[in-house]
């Protein structure tokens, strides 16, 4: 009991927020850094994978909510796999970027953050990815208006973008999105 007690307390701030959000345990890790080598977004982040679990280990949050590499991050989950301490660095990655939109730090890529909730509330009132209306649910929240117009216009006249959403299965993921809902409640109040 005092073991584990010791163990809880050892954790950095953000290493606890990140095991609550996710059940990933950053402390298992041991640096050998297979997650930095196989990440194919690795050239472009501030900060490897490896270094981003290492630095949520040592209480290094200022740096790790600054980084732009999870705000990077792709979700493939290359790293997932690679991990001999068998760590889920994505969820990591994801639990990182809900802690800090939880506690109102601003994203380092707020495009990124932007399209997260575009594609979200779209999905939320289509029941499915709705790509007319997630462009134009993007482009309000950016102020990007008429960049990528010529991109728009391409993939409409090919056909990939419809002017009339689908509802087909909107039903079940109105049902999936109040039953996350009534568990968020439930779990604010415990
Ligand atoms: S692969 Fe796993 S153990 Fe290795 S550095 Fe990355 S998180 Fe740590
Ligand atoms: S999930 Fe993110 S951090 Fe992991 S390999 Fe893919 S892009 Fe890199």
């Amino acid at each position: 009991m005092m073991e584990t007690n010791l163990k809880v307390m050892s954790q950095s701030q953000l290493a606890k927020a990140v095991l609550n959000e996710s059940g990933q345990n950053v402390n298992l890790c041991y640096q050998c850094r297979k997650c930095a080598a196989g990440c194919p977004i690795s050239y472009a982040m501030d900060y490897k994978p490896a270094q981003i679990i290492h630095a949520i280990r040592l209480g290094l949050d200022d740096l790790v909510y600054k980084s732009k590499t999870m705000w990077l991050c792709a979700s493939c989950e290359t790293c997932t796999t690679r991990c001999p301490q068998e760590v889920d660095i994505a969820k990591v990655m994801d639990a990182v970027k809900i802690t800090a939109v939880k506690q109102g730090i601003k994203p380092t890529i707020p495009q990124v953050a932007s399209f997260y909730r575009a594609a979200l509330s779209n999905i939320k009132m289509f029941g499915r990815m709705y790509e007319m209306g997630m462009i134009v649910g993007l482009k309000m929240r950016t102020f990007e208006l008429f960049k990528d117009v010529g991109l728009g216009m391409k993939l409409f006249t090919k056909g990939k973008l419809k002017v009339i959403p689908s509802f087909t299965g909107a039903l079940r993921t109105w049902k999936i999105f109040n039953r996350v809902k009534s568990i968020e409640n439930r779990e604010s109040k415990i």
